[in-house]
């Protein structure tokens, strides 16, 4: 008699329940059309403009305008509110695609509509969605999130010493954020702040702060060594009145926002870096193909192909990590996450696509000798630019620690 164990056995062949192809790890036909449509319009949009951006540290004057005839505002948001009405997955190839063209743009778009407009969605009052997510979402207000602080990095919970207290139907808002990305032209930040200091992690709220609000001032833009074109900066609250209906969320549970948030923020800002690191890879495969030394092509040289071997397996591990993490996203509720496996596994995927992204933009730099060391090369724009994703979203430090915090409870 066959013994029957609730774990299905493998066959003679070694195939568990069928062939191995039923278990599908590409994306679908539709989600290979949509990224590879968004690639191509945002191209036409904005490919021309990823010099000048990072030449001059300039962002087009209308470019949440340009973004939203795009598509790609309000990705995760339903149509009623102005939105795109696509899963969580589907939004984060829009962030491949434009990942692909340009860092800076996919940056500035992941801010606004991923960390600002995602989390005003998933965990705002209706009297928030109605108010905020509509221009959001048609490009006419740009959104920011402001975690970090000059004194709470790494430790943004345990450091945070912007705090709001309640006075009559406002809080005031007093301290400052620090490398926020669209905070020089942002209108609606989503801030986090201790309202109730005493009580540690279970002190914080979040709130939305439009740049009107009297109180609230945005520094001038960083000058950074990548990403040039994404505006990074400093806001400061001086006694800033925020309505109390601006909260996010309950009073003191800002905790479960930020962290559900950030699991969901390291799931989908993945993507964005899947794309530029795939630019990279083309870019050096298409010089290893056509640059000629010795007589040959220099992909002709064993060293030139293992490094595009090494790559290319790099490149495929970061893809089916982060698009299994982000799945996994897909069916979080407001609040829920930042913890246990969810948590683990978006840190993994971010922690790959960061540092593989890295090395493979390193070896398309040496792939183009000389040239990948000049500053006007796209090889050297998206090089430069994949630091950021060692150090964003939590440093590589911070995501080993959560991952090793989340093995060692089991
Ligand atoms: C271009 C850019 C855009 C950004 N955009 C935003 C944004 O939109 N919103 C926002 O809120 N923030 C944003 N940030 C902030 C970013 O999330 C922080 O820079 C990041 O979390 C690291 O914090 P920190 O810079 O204070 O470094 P620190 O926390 O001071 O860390 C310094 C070093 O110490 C290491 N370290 C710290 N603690 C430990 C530990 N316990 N064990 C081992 N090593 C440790 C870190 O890994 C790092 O290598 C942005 C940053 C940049 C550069």
């Amino acid at each position: 008699m066959t013994q029957r164990t609730s774990v299905e056995q493998p066959d003679d062949s070694g195939m568990l329940g069928g062939p191995v192809n039923s278990v599908n790890f590409d994306l679908s036909d539709e989600h290979q059309a949509l990224l590879n449509q968004i690639t191509r319009s945002a191209r036409a949009r904005f490919g021309a403009l990823g010099d000048r951006m990072d030449r001059e540290a300039w962002w087009p004057e209308n470019g949440f305008r340009m973004l939203a005839d795009l598509g790609v505002l309000g990705a995760s948001v339903p149509r009623t509110y102005g939105g795109q009405g696509l899963d969580l997955f589907s939004a984060g190839l829009l962030g491949q695609a434009l990942g692909r063209v340009e860092p800076s743009i996919a940056t500035s778009w992941q801010s606004h509509d991923n960390l600002c407009v995602n989390n005003i969605y998933r965990n705002g009052s209706e009297y928030l969605r109605r108010n905020y997510l509509p221009g959001l979402c048609e490009g006419s207000l740009v959104g920011a999130l402001g975690m970090t602080e000059p004194n709470a990095g790494s430790d943004a919970l345990g450091g945070m010493r912007t705090t709001a207290v309640r006075d009559g139907g406002d809080y005031r808002l007093n301290g400052s954020k620090i490398f926020i990305t669209n905070g020089p032209i942002a209108d609606v930040v989503l801030v986090y702040a201790k309202t109730a200091p005493e009580r540690g992690n279970r002190g914080i709220s979040a709130f939305v702060v439009e740049k009107s609000f009297s109180g609230f001032r945005a520094g001038p833009k960083f000058d950074k060594m990548g990403i040039r074109g994404s505006p990074t900066g400093e806001l400061f609250f001086d006694d800033c009145r925020v309505p109390v209906r601006n909260m996010i969320g309950p009073e003191h549970g800002g905790v479960g926002v930020m962290m559900s948030g950030l699991d969901i923020e390291r799931g989908f800002c993945s993507m964005s870096v899947i794309g530029a690191t795939e630019r990279a890879f083309d870019l050096a495969l298409d010089y290893a193909k056509t640059r000629q030394q010795f007589g040959q092509a220099i992909g002709s040289f064993q060293m030139i192909q293992s490094k595009l071997a090494e790559m290319y397996v790099q490149l495929e591990s970061m893809k089916v990590l982060a698009y299994r993490a982000l799945a996994a996203c897909n069916g979080l509720e407001g609040g829920q996450g930042g913890r246990g496996d969810i948590h683990a596994l978006t840190a993994a995927a971010f922690m790959i696509v960061g540092e593989n992204g890295m090395k493979i933009c390193d070896e398309a730099v040496q792939i183009h000798g000389g040239m990948g060391f000049m500053r006007e090369t796209e090889v050297n724009r998206i090089y430069r630019a994949a630091k950021i994703h060692e150090i964003g979203g939590g440093t590589k430090e911070i995501r080993r620690m959560i991952i090793a915090k989340e093995l060692l409870k089991r």
